[in-house]
């Protein structure tokens, strides 16, 4: 039986080491920390299929920059890692390129449209199929201005194969009537869903490949070894070795770290994102809601109404900023009225952000039994199931069903 080491136990590394068993593989899976906090636990919950438009800055004109002066904006750069971020954000520059932005959209929906697909296979094969809900999700527009400066988007996103109509001020009244009255228009995105708890999936995803096999190493890993290239191994803090066939590294945030042991550089970000989940306020929304204006969103989870948002480059050492969970809770209570705060958690979490918004997916330049997944940035738990599934289909040597060129580590 041929030998997986898995590093990473997010919902990207757990994905791919259920693909890589349904295979026939024997996973051996490398974590520092099992059960603890990671960006697969706390996020919004969406299978956001319909974002397939990259992260782009350069169309806003002065807006990021008004973003920047707000302490607790929707962007925030920590002025002691802005020197190490430059490169990162000359990349992102590039994404404007017409070319280049069409190009990343067109791969972003290439993995965004099977992605329902493979997730709900996931959640069928762990005995969550009913942990999913497929009512959509609305994005509401406060100002027609904000729609219109929006359009282009929704027509490149609809020749995607993106679904969406558009929704007037009464069907959403009908739709969210516990929304303020503040709304002109809304976009219902048709194909996107909710989960009851992302962190609900992970515990049992984790189980279900505990109970097919796989062999769970705490531990924390610190360099990739490919010398020799038929037995890539990874090396633990401790010292300690674990080699295999093939090696998958899927760390989220800290991954260009690892991948750079062996020679692949990725530019790779730490994208902090903030929420606060209020038990109490679970059944204000029947559906997800993007304000649009605000860059936050509120998802109906079964636990909670989680409200969250915010791109903050701090690096993955510095502390929270709770402040910034406070600011859009208070944001939120001005669109949903008389919010429930009692047994309110905050949450932060890393997203592993590329400046391209692609993922990287794929086998390392240096060293071939070494594959990559990781960098899947605001879209890992929507993207899991389809990275795990390509992962999969590269360690059995077979033609990848999506064609995987523009997730190559070597773009950086
Ligand atoms: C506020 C917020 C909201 C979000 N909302 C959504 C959403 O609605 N929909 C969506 O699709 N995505 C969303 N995301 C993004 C999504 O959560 C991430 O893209 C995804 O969870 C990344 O998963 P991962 O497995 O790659 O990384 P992680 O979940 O970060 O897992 C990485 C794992 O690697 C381990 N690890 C790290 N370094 C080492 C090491 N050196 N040695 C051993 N182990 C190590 C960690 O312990 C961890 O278990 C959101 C993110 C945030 C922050």
């Amino acid at each position: 039986m041929p030998k997986a080491i898995i590093v990473g136990a997010g919902i990207v590394g757990l994905s791919c080491a259920w693909a890589a068993q349904r295979r026939g593989w024997q996973v051996t899976i490398v974590d520092r920390d099992f059960e603890g906090d990671r960006a697969s636990h706390g996020n919004a919950g969406g299978i956001a299929v319909s974002e397939c438009a990259p992260l782009n800055l350069s169309g806003l004109g002065l807006q990021p920059l008004k973003w920047l002066m707000d302490p607790l904006g929707p962007l925030a750069i920590r002025a002691a890692h802005a020197p190490s971020l430059l490169p990162w954000f000359l990349a992102l520059r590039k994404v404007a390129e017409p070319a280049n932005y069409l190009r990343i959209a067109k791969a972003l929906a290439a993995l965004n449209n099977r992605a329902l697909r493979d997730f709900e296979a996931v959640l069928a094969d762990i005995g969550l199929s009913a942990d999913i809900h497929k009512r959509g999700a609305l994005t509401v527009y406060e100002t027609h201005e904000a729609f219109a400066n929006d359009v282009d988007e929704w027509e490149l996103k609809r020749s995607l194969g993106v679904r969406f109509r558009n929704v007037d001020v009464a069907e959403l009244r009908a739709l969210e009537p516990q929304l303020a009255p503040v709304f002109v228009r809304a976009v219902m995105l048709e194909d996107w869903a909710h989960l009851n708890d992302p962190e609900r999936v992970v515990t049992a995803l984790r189980n279900r490949v505990n109970a097919l096999g796989a062999t769970f190493i705490r531990g924390d890993a610190v360099r990739l070894d490919a010398a020799n290239s038929a037995r890539p191994a990874v090396i633990l803090a401790g010292g300690q070795r674990f080699d295999g066939d093939r090696l998958v590294v899927a760390v989220g945030a800290w991954s260009a770290r690892l991948s750079k042991t062996i020679g692949d550089r990725a530019l790779l970000e730490s994208e902090r994102g903030y929420n606060t989940t209020l038990p109490a306020s679970a059944t204000r929304l029947n559906r997800e809601v993007i304000f649009a204006e605000r860059k936050f969103v509120a998802t109906p989870l079964q636990i909670g109404l989680r409200i969250g948002g915010a791109a903050e480059f701090a690096g993955l050492d510095a502390p929270p900023n709770y402040q910034r969970s406070a600011a859009l809770l208070k944001l939120a209570h001005r669109y949903l009225p008389d919010l429930d705060e009692s047994g309110a958690k905050q949450w932060m979490g890393h997203r592993p952000t590329t400046p391209d918004s692609l993922p990287v997916i794929g086998k390392s330049a240096s060293a071939p039994g070494v594959v990559y997944a990781f960098g899947h940035g605001h879209l890992g738990l929507t993207q899991s199931a389809t990275t795990g599934a390509l992962v999969g289909e590269i360690l059995a040597h077979e033609k990848p069903s999506v064609d995987l060129a523009p997730y190559a580590i070597t773009r950086f």
